[in-house]
């Protein structure tokens, strides 16, 4: 277990497409248990491989309801949609304004190598969408409506808003 260094916007390995896991290794055991301490130490409520250097399919999620580890996962339905803020561990101190589906279903892997799937509404179905962009080495900034703001900015015009960061 230990704390990884994360990659921020500008470098190249966050734009690149990530690759399936096609078995679990002790290995890929470690990476999963650093990305979850990795995304806790830093107060995020998600974190993609790519994050932390790595070109692999896998995505950790808690937003508040427990972990969440998603290995080779896929978006498999989609339903309305939400318009909220967004912001990323790689983007730090900015936020921006990104509209998602509102609830999504994902199918995907478990540390087992098990496929299940999952349903997830309002910020989990934000945290989908957004940690399985990284996958395919996309950032949310590309998304933001009205570019991007500094976090000190949110906290001046809104007390009460929870910063999320993935
Ligand atoms: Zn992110």
């Amino acid at each position: 277990m230990g704390i990884r260094e994360v990659r921020e916007i500008g470098d190249e390995i966050l734009t690149k497409q990530c690759k399936d896991v096609p078995k679990m290794t002790l290995r890929t055991k470690i990476l999963i248990g650093d990305m979850l301490d990795t995304m806790y130490e830093k107060n995020g409520v998600g974190l993609a491989a790519p994050q932390v250097g790595v070109l692999k399919k896998i995505v950790v999620i808690d937003v508040g309801e427990g972990p969440i580890v998603l290995i080779n996962p896929e978006i498999v339905e989609t339903f309305g949609e939400q318009t909220g803020e967004e912001g990323c561990l790689s983007v730090p101190g900015k936020w921006g304004i990104v509209t998602r589906p509102e609830k999504v279903k994902v199918r995907a892997f478990n540390q087992d190598m098990e496929p299940f799937e999952m349903e997830g509404e309002g910020l989990l179905a934000r945290a989908f969408c957004h940690e399985i962009d990284h996958l395919r080495g996309e950032l949310y900034v590309d998304k933001a409506e009205d570019g991007l703001h500094d976090v000190s900015e949110q906290y001046e015009d809104e007390d009460d808003t929870e910063e999320t960061e993935e």
